[in-house]
């Protein structure tokens, strides 16, 4: 199993890869997220050292893999890839780390699954660029060190919460990743059809866009289905009428909700009154895992108000009731 890929020779260097921004220039959004990486980025590279630690964090497909790329390109350093459920022991991150070339960036997605044993060993070599290990066992074990060379560490997560403050303060950079809105998911949109050489009517990216969840990722994944649709139904062109023909028979509402978002309003409307109800709960009621709903339904929800936290459980808004045709209960 490989622990580690980096992007030149990753096996992915298809479709996906080419739909990939390169550089900040190409990544659209995140406005603020950018510009702050702008300058921290060009003040490294002035004083010629390695860009400090950056943590991303947010739901998922909103694009961390993705600006890791573009940081690493920035930088003119070399990317190398890994996750935190791979980091299994000691000796695998010490293969990692003293992989590292000067200026390298390391990626760590989901590094909250990191085990305490393997954050240990990350301080040091976060802080002072140093990798201690024990070796042997018993009165015999010893502690070695070793010199690293300076690098950066991307750590990405959809949940900040859940990481150790200690891991959590050594990063220099810590940024969170919202979800795009309507008109930087038409750009994404209209940025994927050129790629795919496809034609796209203005009006349909704009409908695409506004299903799409304030994702990328799904963005991404509605032109490739709908320009399936135009290319067998139709000469090619992505108009309005394929476009909303072609969501139809993916089954994404005008909401860009999916079956999953919809399935949790139901649950809290049909089963529990409208709420409150408790997440264990409706995580069982709908046979989807706690986590799942927390990291990426829930977020979604939240933002666009068909959803509440209260202290008592989750309850259905009014909106909710509205978008899904259910009259309120008393
Ligand atoms: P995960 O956390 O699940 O790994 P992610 O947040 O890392 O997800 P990416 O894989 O980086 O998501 O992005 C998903 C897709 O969306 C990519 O294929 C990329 O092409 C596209 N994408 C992401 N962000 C942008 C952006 N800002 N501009 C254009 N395309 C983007």
């Amino acid at each position: 199993e490989r622990l580690v890929s980096s992007e030149e020779n990753s096996a992915d260097g298809s479709i996906e890869l080419s739909l990939r921004p390169q550089r900040l220039a190409q990544y659209i959004g995140q406005e603020k997220v950018k510009q702050n990486l702008q300058i921290f980025i060009e003040a490294a590279r002035l004083r010629n050292e390695a860009l400090d630690h950056v943590l991303l964090y947010g739901p998922p497909g909103l694009g961390k893999t993705t600006l890791a790329v573009v940081i690493a390109n920035e930088m003119g350093a070399k990317l190398h890839t890994t996750s935190g459920p791979a980091i299994e022991k000691p000796g695998d991150l010490a293969a990692i780390l003293t992989a590292l070339e000067p200026g390298d960036v390391l990626f760590i997605d989901e590094i909250h699954r990191l085990s305490r044993v393997i954050e240990e060993i990350l301080y040091p070599a976060m802080e002072d660029f140093v990798l201690d290990i024990m070796i042997g066992q018993g009165p015999e074990a010893r502690s070695i060190r070793m010199e690293l060379p300076p690098f950066t560490l991307i750590g990405a997560t959809t949940r900040a919460g859940h990481m150790t403050a200690p891991l959590r303060d050594r990063f220099g950079v810590i940024n969170h990743l919202e979800y795009y809105t309507i008109s930087e998911l038409e750009a994404i949109v209209e940025r994927t059809a050129i790629i795919l050489e496809t034609p796209i009517q203005g009006n349909a990216a704009h409908e695409m866009a506004r299903r799409s969840r304030g994702t990328p990722r799904i963005a991404n994944r509605l032109v490739k289905r709908v320009r399936d649709v135009a290319q067998v139904r139709s000469d090619g062109t992505i108009s309005v009428a394929i476009a909303q023909y072609a969501l139809e028979l993916l089954l994404v509402d005008d909401k860009g909700l999916d079956q999953v978002d919809e399935k949790i309003l139901c649950a809290i409307i049909d089963m529990f009154n409208g709420g409150p109800v408790g997440l264990d709960t409706l995580a069982a009621s709908i046979g989807e895992e706690r986590l799942t709903i927390e990291d990426m339904y829930e977020p979604y929800l939240l933002q666009h108000g068909f959803l509440q936290r209260t202290p008592r459980g989750r309850v259905a808004t009014a909106k909710a009731y509205q978008h899904l045709g259910k009259e309120p209960h008393n």
